[in-house]
């Protein structure tokens, strides 16, 4: 097996790993190091992130410092604080037996001037978020011109963050004669012209196979009705209770409304996005690194350079328009030679899209059921028991209570006894799981394969497929009441909220109406008109037997159901019915969201703050993001 000492690193370095416990290179370590300690050329480095990359560069950047020559000799770009933050610390730890090197990190939402003034102080190594780094030139505060090396880590991502122009402007202001280094997980072709524009005759260095998932990771998914994924999300936390996960969703509100409800329900979570001041994402952070929090719930965006060793799962709460993204969202487990799972929570219509996933990484996506009543009770009874066998027990407070205990207790049998206090701390679950249904939504059913498989992009159904499993609604407004097709779906869309795509067709007649509804959003659309007036007159609405058949079926009227998703309206009901936790209780207080706290009142700075995506545009099949508007800079 392959040692640091063959590699070719000074003793100094040598002692540091050692140190820090690092006894093989990773493969990216190996591939790179020697390269890039022998080779003048540029060099791109395919490596997925939590493979080592910070080595890889970090180790072979520090054997170039001159401690006795003065200015800027190393360049590090990171597209996050958080990955500035971490690199520097790592090189520190690298350098620690080596005198005058001297690292410093600068990155927006932390003060300037003593970033300048540690810059001043002598810094040779300078790792750096784009935005701050340009302030940094705008002021004249730092000097590029001695620059040997530039790093461009995590390129793609730098890219994707739409730092592009930011990095023209940065590699302007470094010497010609630089090498540059450029560390991506994917090479796309934004990063390909990056190379091909400021890089010299790069060789490029494949670590693993390319746009490859880490192997590391086991990729999951369940399928569900939109309306459950949140009794399913629930599910999944209470059926594993070491779960640490960070869950994803694709906007900030929805990051907080996810939050808010988790919380409300008990659950230790809390939100990570844009919007938030350093200071809050900090303290968040803080909170989920002190293992505070069970879960982080993050915009693609704001998860960006998260390096959380211990993180078990990745949950998309929704699915992400890209692969690439897909592939950064789950590179967040599975660090450090650990494993992870990446578990995606999809509607039947997105199966099709777990499909081009796994063509598009090449692996393979296991199904799973998301957890009944059976997996939820088995996981939380041997959580109570672990509990149990593992606590403390204060011998002296106790004993002035034992004797009464045992008075008490003394007529039952040890097995009466462990009944009795498996009674008292878990009747209420064992009473909500007597009502769980089941929400895994049954893929053998030919109506569902059908609307996964249909229509010429393979995943998307046409609309009469889509309507053809006998979800429509009888209203009693009609063309005596004005409307015609157009009118009736504004009327609908305006009054349940739901877009018009799930509206199917429309048979307008004089006093009443049939209205073709995805099953999906019936029950949205039903209720919303429950106790609704028009003009007045009461509206009465039926379910009715299907597309075509004409009529209502019967007038039964339709439970509504618990613990519905309700898009961006926020989650209703509380989670299928199952109040969740049971008898085991995380012995945490409940978590208050963060947001409302003590920062409000802190503007939050974000000139080098990683931007939202502002909206989706859909393009076969995929939502893939709007191009990202420029970065405004103060
Ligand atoms: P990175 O991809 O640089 O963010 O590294 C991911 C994690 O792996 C970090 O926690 C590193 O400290 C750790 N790591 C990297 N290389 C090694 C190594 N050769 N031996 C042990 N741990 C490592």
């Amino acid at each position: 097996m392959a040692s640091f000492d063959a590699l070719g690193l000074r003793a100094e370095i040598l002692r540091s790993l050692q140190e820090l416990g690092w006894e093989t290179p990773t493969p990216v370590q190996e591939r790179a190091i020697p390269h890039l300690l022998t080779s003048e050329q540029d060099v791109v480095v395919l490596a997925q992130t939590g493979t080592g990359k910070t080595g890889a560069f970090g180790l072979p950047l520090l054997e170039d410092i001159d401690p006795g020559q003065r200015g800027v000799q190393a360049l590090v770009l990171a597209p996050t604080r958080e990955l500035c933050v971490q690199i520097t610390g790592d090189i520190e730890g690298f350098a620690k037996h080596m005198k005058g090197v001297k690292p410093v990190a600068v990155y927006g939402g932390a003060n300037i001037r003593e970033q300048i003034r540690s810059i001043q102080r002598g810094a040779n190594i300078v790792v750096a978020t784009p935005g701050r780094l340009l302030d940094l030139l705008g002021r004249e505060a730092i000097d590029l011109g001695t620059v040997q090396t530039v790093v461009l880590d995590e390129a793609d991502e730098m890219l994707n963050m739409g730092f592009q122009e930011d990095l023209t402007d940065i590699l302007q202001n470094t010497p010609e004669d630089k090498k540059t280094w450029l560390f991506s997980a994917t090479m796309g072709s934004e990063v390909r012209s990056i190379a091909k524009r400021y890089m010299r005759d790069a060789v490029e260095l494949q670590i693993g196979e390319r746009n490859m998932a880490a192997s590391s990771i086991q990729h999951q998914y369940c399928v569900v009705h939109a309306r459950d994924r949140y009794a399913a999300l629930r599910r999944i936390i209470d059926a594993d209770p070491d779960l640490f996960a960070i869950v994803f969703c694709r906007t900030k509100h929805e990051t907080q409304e996810l939050a808010s409800a988790l919380i409300k329900d008990g659950h230790s979570a809390d939100a990570i996005h844009g919007d938030l001041s350093q200071a809050q994402r900090d303290h968040v952070m803080g909170r989920y690194r002190a293992r505070s929090l069970r879960l982080l719930i993050a915009t693609d965006v704001a998860a960006r350079g998260i390096d959380v060793n211990d993180v078990t799962h990745v949950i998309h709460f929704d699915l992400p328009g890209e692969a690439e993204s897909y592939t950064h969202r789950s590179g967040r487990t599975a660090r450090a030679g650990r494993t992870g799972i990446s578990l995606s929570i999809i509607g039947v219509r997105d199966v099709g899209k777990i499909r081009q996933l796994e063509r598009a990484l090449k692996t393979h996506f296991t199904y799973i059921r998301v957890p009944g009543a059976g997996d939820i009770g088995k996981a939380q009874v041997l959580a109570y028991m672990h509990k149990l066998k593992n606590v403390e027990v204060d011998h002296d407070a106790l004993a002035s209570l034992l004797p009464t205990a045992h008075e008490e207790l003394n007529a039952f049998s040890k097995e009466e006894l462990i009944e009795r206090f498996m009674s008292v701390a878990f009747n209420r679950l064992i009473t909500q799981f007597r009502e769980l249904p089941d929400l895994n939504v049954d893929m053998s059913r030919k109506d569902h394969t059908a609307r996964v498989t249909a229509g010429p992009g393979g995943d998307r159904p046409s609309s009469r497929e889509r309507f053809s499993t006998g979800k429509q609604m009888f209203i009693n407004l009609g063309s005596a009441d004005g409307f015609d097709k157009g009118k009736m779906l504004g009327y609908v869309c305006g009054i349940s909220g739901v877009q018009g795509d799930v509206i199917g067709r429309m048979l307008i007649k004089d006093v009443y109406s049939f209205i073709d509804i995805e099953p999906d959003h019936f029950e949205q659309v039903f209720n919303s008109f429950k106790g609704a007036n028009y003009k007045g007159r009461k509206i009465r609405v039926d379910e009715a037997q299907g597309p075509g058949q004409g009529g209502p079926r019967n007038d039964a009227p339709r439970a509504p159901r618990e613990g519905g998703y309700q898009g961006s309206g926020g989650y209703k009901g509380d989670g299928g019915g199952y109040k969740g936790g049971g008898g085991y209780k995380s012995d945490r207080p409940h978590q208050t969201s963060y947001r409302g706290n003590d920062d409000r009142g802190s503007a939050p700075r974000r000139d080098d703050a990683p931007r939202e995506r502002s909206g989706y545009q859909k393009k076969e099949g995929f939502y893939t993001p709007k191009p990202f508007p420029r970065k405004e800079r103060k």
